[in-house]
């Protein structure tokens, strides 16, 4: 992922406000014009943050429909960015907007100024969801304009929301599997909240909506992450991103709000992943249950994976680690960090055995480089 300078247009562009939405809460608090001055400090103080990585630079305009606003206005706001643009400090442009707000005129225009990337905010790809989250657009209008932006070159996102008024687990399914059909180059996915301010506060508040609880939504998630990326579609973001005016008492009404539902997500994998390579050792073994895991390096049940996995592998409180071992009737649970290993795999070895599976949940049987095993550093929970 590029380094993201976002800039937010706080509703602008839109036709009307979604049921959910609530910018100010979401955003945080900007103004309704973006000066040139204003916008110019922002992107030169993420340029120059300390901690800035190098690696390809974006400005995005978020948090309203960009292609919605006056074509005057769309010009001023690319126009502040070209500098940048042509200096070489960003390399390139990211909008959101709506997929009832893409047509080929102004897809042009972005193209022309620099714009490589576009994020359109489906939603759900589910009529019935859409006219219940009164988003005033239908799922055609989704595949039309991805269709579109694919044609003319754009890397294209998708939005989706998790537990909006009249989805369902097997309709958000439906939605995941015909935006694998469409094959966008990214998906960010975000639970419905119920924020202050908003007719969906309102319809909960007469118990006409019912969010999900955190429960569900990190299992609704989890199947998805799941299936986009054995489709090879990544997952570029889970959840909202928290801002100081979400964590203040009463922003959220209510709903699955976690400020590191991605990990959530994640253990959730990691736990499904863990327990379908024990499963399949055991059945292979043709064993009751597997060896337990309580001698070092050499061991004979041990799971190898990124170190950068580790966290989301055990849980809050390790409580994979005791789920597993309870499954398992393990007295221990030996991991193998391994730098080398892509993140979001797992290997299990037991024995001579190696076994690897990922966030696709295909299982293969592999063998692993002596010297790789050798130089694994065991720790023992
Ligand atoms: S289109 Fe997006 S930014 Fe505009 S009101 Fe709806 S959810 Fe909010």
């Amino acid at each position: 992922m590029p380094l993201i300078i976002p800039i937010f247009l706080m509703n602008r562009g839109c036709p009307h406000r979604c049921i959910f939405c609530n910018e100010r809460l979401t955003a945080g608090d900007h103004p309704e014009r973006i000066t040139e001055s204003a916008f110019t400090e922002t992107v030169r103080t993420h340029l120059d943050s300390a901690g800035r990585k190098s690696g390809p630079v974006q400005i995005a305009f978020y948090g309203g429909t960009f292609t919605g606003m006056e074509r005057e206005e769309q010009s001023r706001l690319l126009e502040l960015a070209a500098p940048f643009l042509r200096g070489g400090a960003v390399d390139g442009i990211r909008i959101s907007t709506r997929p009832d707000g893409i047509d080929g005129e102004n897809l042009d225009l972005l193209r022309t100024s620099g714009v490589t990337t576009v994020e359109v905010g489906a939603q759900s790809l589910h009529d019935g969801v859409l006219l219940r989250s009164r988003r005033g657009h239908s799922a055609a209008d989704t595949i039309r304009a991805v269709a579109l932006l694919r044609e003319k070159g754009f890397e294209t996102g998708i939005h989706l929301m998790a537990g909006l008024p009249g989805d369902s687990p097997n309709r958000f399914a439906e939605t995941i599997d015909r935006v694998i059909a469409l094959r966008p180059d990214m998906v960010r996915i975000h639970p419905t909240l119920v924020l202050r301010d908003t007719p969906l506060a309102k319809a909960f508040q007469e118990g006409i909506y019912l969010p999900l609880g955190l429960r569900g939504a990190v299992d609704l998630c989890k199947n998805a992450l799941r299936a986009l990326t054995a489709a090879g579609i990544p997952v570029i973001r889970l959840g909202l991103q928290t801002t100081r005016e979400l964590e203040k008492p009463g922003a959220v009404i209510a709903g699955p709000f976690h400020p590191a539902f991605r990990s959530l997500v994640e253990t959730a994998l990691f736990l499904e992943m863990a327990t379908a390579l024990l499963s399949s050792a055991g059945r292979e073994s043709g064993a009751p249950a597997l060896p337990p895991a309580d001698a070092g390096v050499g061991s004979p049940l041990y799971f190898t994976l990124s170190p950068a996995d580790v966290s989301n592998f055990y849980g809050a409180k390790r409580e994979n680690i005791k789920i597993l071992q309870e499954r398992f009737g393990l007295a221990c649970i030996r991991i193998s960090p391994d730098p080398a290993l892509p993140r979001q795999t797992l290997i299990l070895t037991v024995g001579e055995k190696h076994l690897r599976t990922d966030y696709s949940g295909q299982i293969t049987r592999i063998r692993l480089q002596e010297d790789t095993r050798h130089g694994m550093d065991h720790s023992t929970q």
